[in-house]
């Protein structure tokens, strides 16, 4: 297929290359000059701006970029794709923003008769570079087939959420669920070695316990838990800290904006607050941890 893409970072650029590698033409557009140069090195054409893409007659083009105001620009600015796009091109915004904003970027296309769905992602980097991505996907159904074909060259999960913004629901829903969870266990983990456990037994009791979770089982918070895990290595690699209070910044707002009360999600985002203001920002999510073990 003909496909265009915008927005070639840490995520979408190993995504743009997995197109390339299952045998797609790949128009590609970002700021960063670096960005562009190795999406060509990857095969892929380049274009010098966002319209070129809306103007060349693709089959889909896809977004990936990093919050809100960006997509608006990109899909509503007077260069932006909306303005200078028809139909038939099929339009897919892997980015993770505010449901309403999803909503009303899509409203705007329909009005221009053009298709926008949501479609962001979990699994991260190494699911990015792999090409084990899950999609949720919100949008009509006949659109969700039509990206499903391609969406499958970048990811192993692609499910369809219901209407569009309810892939941006199912995703922030779930990241105040994981920063929730990550924080109980790190606080369980915490309460049970200093009152005299071993952190590695009590992970595994835990592990086959009714307290297991996937931040239990899989990216532990306690160092020497679990091996090969971010705080094993020190919080480094993983899901960064201000990804997760970005994540939980569009849940909040989410939730005001349906009158939804989220105490322990409000709390969570606090928490996170707290520890990129320390300078954690850049460390995994599970270095939370850190709030327990104040020196
Ligand atoms: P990133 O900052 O690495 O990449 C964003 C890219 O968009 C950059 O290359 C930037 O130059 C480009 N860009 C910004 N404005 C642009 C514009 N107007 N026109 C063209 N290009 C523009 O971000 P990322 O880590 O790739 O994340 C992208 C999205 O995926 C975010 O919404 C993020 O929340 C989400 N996400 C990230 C991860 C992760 O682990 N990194 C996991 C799941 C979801």
């Amino acid at each position: 297929m003909n496909i265009g893409f915008l927005g070639l970072g840490n995520m979408g650029g190993p995504m743009a290359q997995n197109l390339l590698k299952a045998g797609h033409a790949v128009l590609a557009f970002d700021l960063s000059k670096d960005a562009l140069q190795a999406a060509h090195e990857a095969g892929a054409a380049l274009a010098a701006k966002p319209q070129e893409l809306a103007e060349a007659g693709l089959d889909i083009v896809f977004t990936m970029l990093p919050a809100a105001q960006h997509v608006r620009s990109v899909y509503l600015g007077e260069d932006g794709l909306l303005a200078h796009g028809n139909g038939d091109t099929l339009y897919v915004d892997c980015s993770t923003i505010d449901p309403h904003t999803a909503r009303e970027v899509a409203g705007t296309a329909a009005e221009k008769g053009i298709t926008l769905i949501d479609a962001p992602v979990s699994g991260g980097t190494k699911g990015a570079a792999e090409g084990t991505l899950t999609f949720m996907v919100g949008g009509p159904q006949n659109a969700f087939e039509q990206a499903k074909t391609v969406l499958k060259d970048m990811g192993k999960n692609i499910v369809h959420c219901g209407d569009t913004g309810n892939g941006q629901v199912a995703k922030v829903a779930n990241n105040m669920l994981l920063a929730i969870s990550m924080i109980g266990v790190a606080e369980a983990m915490n309460l049970g070695v200093n009152l005299g456990m071993d952190a590695e037994t009590l992970a595994s009791i835990i592990n086959t316990s009714s307290g297991r979770c996937w931040s239990s089982e899989i990216n532990n918070p306690y160092p020497g838990a679990l091996e090969g895990v971010p705080a094993s290595r020190g919080y480094t690699g993983g899901f960064g800290s201000a990804l997760m209070l970005k994540d939980l910044g569009l849940a909040l707002e989410a939730a005001q904006q349906v009158e939804a009360p989220v105490l322990l999600g409000g709390l969570a985002k606090q928490m996170y607050q707290q520890l990129c203001n320390q300078g954690h920002s850049k460390l995994d999510f599970s270095a939370i941890m850190k709030l327990y073990q104040q020196e």
